[in-house]
């Protein structure tokens, strides 16, 4: 018989760390790898307002060191290393990591999902402090103030929806003369009161006071070149997500973004105790509390798959 893990948990942020304190409780004894970003998307962020359990805000890196605790003090055993390839053809799973090939026979993926960014002067700086991706995390921040929402497809149109409830104005910048996003999203937008569109447009640069860190302004280029300033409170960029599976392309079935595919209700992916957690399978909600969910998710269809097999 090989010698292999139970369960190998691939990422550290809330996907991973559910996973980790259900599998471990669960007596599976498993192993995470942490990934270059050791507590996932969260470590990027300040004030976590809507994850349940905390009457004041917490932040976000603190979050993330809790859960560790938690995933540890049940005996998760966290590996800081990076994964670069897998062998998902046979039991034991090959993982092979930049430092050492680990065996496993149940894997959970939790590599997580990066906002995709405009890459401008003081997106940077300004994060967290008025530049956000994310308007279920942060548009409460913005309640009665305007706001800018840059990008045309349906995560943009979501996103502006969302905060035409919140928000005094929203103004939404596309580089296009139309919008991409579904007719029916379109329609729900083109009836808000409060909602104004800046059409054939891109933003150039945000600013405001980086030692108060309020952002004040960005600077908006049209097709003609002629360039304006829009007083706004916060800006949204809504330019799409890309779920961190380059290494699992053609070895998992996912769809043409790269979100992997899983079974309705379940974390079960195209193949026999390969589960997938969190924003990594998740284009709709990415959130912390959703992929703590599927994290639990995994971890409980991980043993169910071992104890099938006879494993454990
Ligand atoms: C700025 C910001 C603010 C946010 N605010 C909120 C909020 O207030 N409330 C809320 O609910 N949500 C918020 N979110 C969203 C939330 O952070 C995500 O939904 C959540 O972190 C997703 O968790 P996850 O475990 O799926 O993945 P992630 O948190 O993305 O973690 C992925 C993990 O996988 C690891 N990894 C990736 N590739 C590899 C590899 N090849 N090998 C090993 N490891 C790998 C990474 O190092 C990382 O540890 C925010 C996101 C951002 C960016």
């Amino acid at each position: 018989m090989v010698k292999a893990e139970n369960i190998t948990i691939i990422g550290s942020g809330p996907a991973g760390y559910t996973a980790a304190i259900y599998a471990a409780r669960a007596g599976l004894s498993p192993l995470m790898i942490s990934g270059l970003e050791q507590g996932g998307q969260l470590m990027i962020t300040t004030d976590v307002e809507n994850y349940p359990g905390f009457e004041k805000p917490v932040q976000g890196p603190w979050l993330m060191e809790q859960m560790k605790n938690q995933a540890k003090s049940f005996g998760t055993r966290i590996l800081v290393d990076f994964v670069k390839d897998v062998d998902l053809n046979s039991l034991p799973f090959k993982i092979k990591t930049e430092k050492e090939v680990i065996k496993s026979n149940s894997i959970v993926i939790a590599t997580g999902a990066k906002a995709n960014w405009l890459n401008i002067k003081g997106e940077q700086e300004f994060m967290g402090f008025g530049v956000s991706a994310c308007a279920t995390c942060d548009g409460f921040f913005f309640k009665d103030k305007d706001v800018a929402v840059v990008g045309g497809g349906n995560t943009a149109i979501e996103e502006a929806l969302f905060l035409s409830n919140l928000c005094r104005k929203v103004h939404i910048i596309h580089r296009r003369d139309k919008l991409r996003a579904e007719k029916i999203l379109q329609e729900r937008l083109f009836q808000k009161k409060n909602v104004e569109f800046i059409w054939d447009s891109n933003v150039t640069e945000i600013t405001g006071d980086l030692e108060k860190k309020v952002l004040k302004s960005i600077t908006i280029k049209n097709k003609n070149n002629e360039i304006n300033q829009l007083s706004v409170d916060g800006f949204f960029v809504a330019i799409g997500h890309s779920p961190a599976t380059t290494l699992f392309k053609n070895k998992l079935q996912m769809d043409n973004d790269g979100y992997i595919f899983t079974e309705p209700n379940s974390t079960k992916t195209d193949i026999d105790g390969v589960f997938a957690a969190g924003d990594v399978t998740d284009r709709l909600y990415r959130q912390a509390v959703t992929a703590a969910g599927m994290g639990c998710m995994s971890a409980i269809e991980a043993e169910s798959f071992l104890s099938s097999k006879k494993i454990i």
